[in-house]
């Protein structure tokens, strides 16, 4: 029988724990134990219900493009629970000189591909227009070296473009800063495409008319999926389908030591106990230290990846005192603007179930790479700073009838120049030791899917499961 030890009980973990939970019950000769340091599981995945609103802590929601969360929700039974985001309402504003502006039709993530509503916009100067028009000469360009996403972004399109959407656009994906992520590892779509057709906008044009075709054969999906009852839903079925004894809450593991072909894990306060293998579905700095004493080359690498914090603040209103705010998902803060919130998500237009009729929920986004700080204000102090600048933003004076503020300290991994090569000399390593294996947010993706099918190939890896009808990495 062989024993796994899953240390972390995140959606990595979780994943991890239930593809095992699966393999064992169709008949693998295995065993699992999951050790989470925290009163809960989950990790940064947590809803609450609040005056009859959902309110999220941490995910909302995840990209429908990338199958993991919605295929493992369809094992977990829960198919039917899956919703979309109302996209009829998909509008997204950007903050300028304390002005809601509407991001454009046709802007892809940064691009433009319809030219009139792009030339027409406020959001953009002249210059920056006439930089637009001229980037569709952009000649192919192989990019040898990584660079930042805002390096690659002020090439294409100017300064400002990074100022008023590279940078918010990644502070909203990844608490990250624009002039410190990847362009490789964020934006790898984005890397290709200059290779092959230099201009960006011209390869999105492409790219648009192909997705264009597509979709008149298959209804149009929402952009986002979530769960009826919240993101803690998929948590909750995860953890009914694993063996209870298997779960081992407040157990904080401190360091693993090879031993006999195997693994010792020391567990603090609790003793050491042995196993045949272990998946390490921490954070990757975690990850770092608990190998320490194992491979100092591997440790250091994981150690190098770094994190940002981020705090969110729901606030439930009535509608009616919502009667300002226009139609849409939110809006977006450049870091120009000199304000604490990076974003803002009207979550009532965006997941209209998640409040009742006469309620509307606000869920504002601070911290990020630039503003560890805003960890240290207190509760009060955070509020006091929401309700100044949103009064400042969109003329909202009312009190809220209910506030949350959740703190993620350094829950974001920062995927910086140079992350693709750092993850591959990872992965090679982990490989060539004996029953470990790495899943999380810090390797190949920051969203829920990405974790789910990090946990997923870490459970298949341990085990040596053979991946029968999972879905192959996009
Ligand atoms: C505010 C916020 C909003 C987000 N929004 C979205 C979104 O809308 N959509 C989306 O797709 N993604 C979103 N993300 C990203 C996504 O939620 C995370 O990347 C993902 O949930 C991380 O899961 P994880 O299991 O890898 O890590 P975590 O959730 O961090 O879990 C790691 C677990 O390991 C435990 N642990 C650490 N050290 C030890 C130890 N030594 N021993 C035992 N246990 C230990 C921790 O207590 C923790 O529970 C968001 C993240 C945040 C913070």
């Amino acid at each position: 029988m062989k024993r796994i030890a899953i240390i972390g009980g995140g959606i990595s973990g979780l994943s991890s724990a239930f593809y095992l939970e699966k393999a064992r019950a169709a008949g693998a000769e295995l065993e699992y134990t999951l050790f989470e340091s925290g009163q809960r599981l989950g990790g940064c995945m947590s809803s609450d219900r609040i005056e009859g609103c959902l309110v999220e802590a941490g995910p909302d929601s995840f990209l429908t493009e990338k199958p993991w969360a919605a295929t493992l929700c369809g094992e977990l039974g829960l198919a039917d629970q899956l919703i979309g985001s109302n996209d009829a309402q998909r509008k997204t504003y950007i903050v300028v000189h304390d002005r809601l502006i509407a991001m454009p039709d046709g802007l892809m993530f940064m691009v433009p591909t319809r030219l009139v509503p792009t030339a027409l916009s406020p959001l953009f100067s002249w210059s920056t227009k006439v930089l637009m028009a001229r980037e569709l000469l952009h000649p192919p360009r192989p990019m040898e070296d990584d660079e930042t996403v805002a390096q690659m972004v002020e090439r294409h399109f100017g300064p400002e473009v990074v100022d008023r959407l590279a940078d918010p656009l990644l502070s909203g994906v990844y608490g990250g800063d624009a002039g410190k992520l990847s362009a490789r590892a964020v934006l790898p779509r984005f890397v290709e495409m200059e290779e092959k057709y230099g201009s960006l906008s011209r390869a999105m044009l492409a790219a648009h008319k192909k997705m264009a075709q597509a979709a008149k054969k298959q209804p149009p999906r929402p952009l986002f999926t979530s769960l009826k009852d919240g993101m803690q839903q998929m948590v909750d079925a995860i953890v009914a389908r694993l063996d209870p004894g298997a779960i081992r809450l407040r157990r904080h593991v401190r360091r693993i030591y090879p031993e006999n072909g195997g693994w010792r894990v020391a567990i603090e306060m609790n003793g050491d106990e042995r196993y045949d293998a272990v998946i390490l579905a921490t954070p990757a700095n975690v990850a770092g230290e608990l190998l320490d004493g194992v491979d100092r080359a591997l440790a250091s690498n994981l150690l190098d990846i770094t994190y940002s914090s981020s705090v969110t603040v729901t606030l439930g209103y009535y509608k009616q005192q919502l009667s300002k705010l226009p139609r849409g998902f939110g809006f977006l803060v450049p870091r120009s603007e000199g304000t604490r919130m990076l974003a803002c998500t009207f979550v009532h237009n965006k997941f209209p179930h998640r409040a009742p009729p006469d309620k509307g929920i606000l869920r504002c986004f601070l911290g990020g790479a630039r503003d560890e700080a805003v960890l240290g204000l207190s509760d009060e102090e955070m509020l006091e700073t929401v309700h100044r600048e949103l009064r400042d933003i969109v003329k909202l004076d009312a009190r809220p009838i209910f506030a949350r503020v959740y703190r993620w300290r350094e829950a974001m991994a920062q995927y910086e120049p140079g992350h693709l090569a750092r993850v591959e000399k990872i992965e090679k390593r982990v490989a060539e030791i004996p029953g470990l294996a790495i899943a999380g947010n810090a390797y190949h993706g920051i969203g829920v899917p990405d974790c789910i099918r990090s946990g997923m190939e870490a459970a298949n890896a341990v085990a040596q499961l053979t991946p029968e009808s999972q879905p192959a990495r996009g």
